[in-house]
C-alpha cells in the first residue's frame, strides 16, 4: 500500500531527540524491560475472565499507584484508571489494554519457560498490554516529562468474547473529555488499526409446544426444524467481498440425551456477523432477520397447527466506523514505527478497543504489543519478549506526541 506522511508531520516527529528527558523516557524503557517482564509475569497469574476481572483489578490499580499515580481509581464498571494530570491547556489522552482474558478460571496453572518463550494462558493477550501500560507511565515519570494535557493510564474490563468492548463503551460514555485514544493490543508492532469493524452477535430462540417424536408428530411444529431451516437460509446469503462482511452460525443448541424421542420446545441459535462497512451490516442484518422468519413461517405451515415463534437476544452490537487514513493520529503512527526502522502496516477494518473512539469520532488506534507471540486465545499462549521495548517506545512517542509536551512540544491534534 502506498502511504504518505505529510512534511508537515514528519518535521514535527523528528524534534523529539532534541529533549534529553523525552530521550530518558524512551531510553528508560529499554533499561526496564525487565520490570515490564515481571509484572506481565505477575498479572497473568491473576486470572481475569471477562466479566471476572476484580481480583486483576485489584492488583492492577496497586501497581498504578507504585508507579505513580495517586489517584487510582476502579470504577463501578470495573475499569481501573488513574491520571496523570497535564500542566497546560491541551487533548486528555487515553492509554488503555483490556484486563480480561479468554480463559475460564482454573486454566492459568504456572509459568513455563522454554527456548527463550514464556508460555501461559494470557500472557499476551491482554497482560502484557497492562504491563506496557504501567512501563510507560513509569517512562515519563522517571523522566519527569511534564505533558500538556492529561493522560489517562486505564485497564479495561470486558474487551472479549460477548463483553464485546462494553468496558472502553462504558468508560467513554463517562469520560467525554477524552480527545485521543491509544490502545495496546495484537501482536508485534507493526500493526495499526484505525478503522472499526462493525459487529453483531445475536441469540435466536425458535419456539414451540413440544411433544413426543411419534405421538405428537403431526399435530406440533418442531423449533428444531425450524432453526435448521433458518440455518440454512443464512448459509446461502450473499454478501460483499468489499467492505469485507462475514457472518457465521456459531452456536446450535437443541434437545437433550434424555429427550433423543421427543420434539422439543426449544432451539437456539447463535450468530456473530460482521462488516467493515455499517451499511453492509444493517443490510446483512436485515437479510438474516428474514431468514429467520420465513423459517419460523414455513415450519408453521408446514403442519398448520402451532405458531413457531422465536425470541432475539443481542449480545454484541458495535457499530462500523472509519477514519480517514490520513488523520494525524494514524499518520504519526505510521512515521514514527518507520523511523525506528520498522515497517508499518495499516489494517483493513480491525476489532480491537478502538472500535469505540473511532465510532465516536474520536481519533484513536491500537498498536501492537511489542515483541513476538503466538497461540493467543489458545492455552498454548506464547512471548518472546526479545526487543519487546522498542514497541513500547512506538508508543510511548505517540502518546506524547498526542498529550503534547508543555514548551517542547505540540500536540499534533492541533498543530
Ligand atoms: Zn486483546
Amino acid at each position: 500500500m502506498s502511504y504518505k506522511v505529510d512534511e508537515i508531520i514528519k518535521e514535527h516527529l523528528s524534534n523529539w531527540r532534541q529533549y534529553p528527558e523525552i530521550v530518558k523516557g524512551f531510553e528508560f524503557l529499554h533499561a526496564d524491560a525487565e520490570n515490564t517482564l515481571k509484572q506481565q509475569m505477575e498479572l497473568v497469574l491473576v486470572e481475569a475472565p471477562t466479566f471476572e476481572e476484580e481480583e486483576r483489578a485489584q492488583v492492577f490499580a496497586q501497581m498504578l499507584k507504585e508507579a505513580g499515580l495517586d489517584n487510582v481509581i476502579i470504577d463501578e464498571d470495573g475499569n481501573t484508571f488513574g491520571i496523570l494530570k497535564g500542566k497546560g491547556e491541551g487533548p486528555t489522552i487515553l492509554l488503555e489494554a483490556h484486563l480480561d482474558t479468554v480463559f475460564p478460571k482454573g486454566t492459568v496453572k504456572e509459568i513455563v519457560h522454554k527456548d527463550g518463550r514464556i508460555y501461559c494462558p494470557g500472557i499476551n493477550d491482554d497482560t502484557r498490554g497492562l504491563a506496557n501500560v504501567l512501563a510507560i507511565l513509569r517512562a515519563i515519570k522517571h523522566a519527569q516529562i511534564e505533558t500538556t494535557g492529561d493522560i489517562i493510564f486505564l485497564g479495561t474490563v470486558e474487551e472479549e468474547g460477548i463483553g464485546g468492548f462494553g468496558g472502553m463503551k462504558k468508560f467513554l460514555a463517562k469520560h467525554q473529555e477524552v480527545d485521543g485514544s491509544i490502545s495496546i493490543d495484537g501482536a508485534g508492532l507493526n500493526g495499526i488499526v484505525y478503522e472499526a469493524t462493525g459487529i453483531r452477535t445475536i441469540a435466536v430462540t425458535f419456539k414451540g409446544i413440544g411433544g413426543h417424536a411419534m405421538g405428537a408428530f403431526g399435530h406440533v411444529a418442531n423449533p428444531l426444524h425450524a432453526a435448521a431451516r433458518a440455518v440454512a437460509k443464512i448459509a446461502d446469503i450473499e454478501v460483499p467481498a468489499d467492505p469485507r462482511t462475514t457472518y457465521a452460525v456459531s452456536n446450535f443448541h437443541a434437545g437433550n440425551d434424555t429427550g433423543v424421542h421427543a420434539i422439543v420446545k426449544d432451539a437456539t441459535i447463535k450468530i456473530n456477523f460482521r462488516s467493515n462497512g455499517q451499511k453492509e451490516l444493517e443490510e446483512l442484518e436485515a437479510k438474516i432477520i428474514a431468514a429467520i422468519e420465513e423459517a419460523c413461517q414455513e415450519e408453521t405451515e408446514r403442519w398448520g397447527k402451532d405458531t413457531i415463534t422465536y425470541e432475539l437476544i443481542d449480545y454484541v452490537d458495535n457499530r462500523a466506523g472509519t477514519q480517514d487514513k490520513n488523520a494525524p493520529i494514524v499518520q504519526a503512527a505510521f512515521h514514527l514505527i518507520e523511523s525506528l526502522g520498522f515497517e508499518p502496516r495499516l489494517a483493513q477494518g480491525g476489532s480491537t478497543n478502538a472500535s469505540i473512539p473511532v465510532t465516536l469520532g474520536i481519533p484513536g488506534v491500537t498498536l501492537g504489543r511489542g515483541g513476538s507471540e503466538g497461540g493467543v486465545h489458545t492455552v498454548n499462549e506464547w512471548f518472546d519478549p526479545t526487543d519487546a521495548h522498542k514497541g513500547l517506545q512506538v508508543i510511548y512517542l505517540l502518546l506524547l506526541h498526542l498529550a503534547g509536551v508543555e514548551n517542547k512540544i505540540t500536540s499534533i491534534l492541533i498543530i
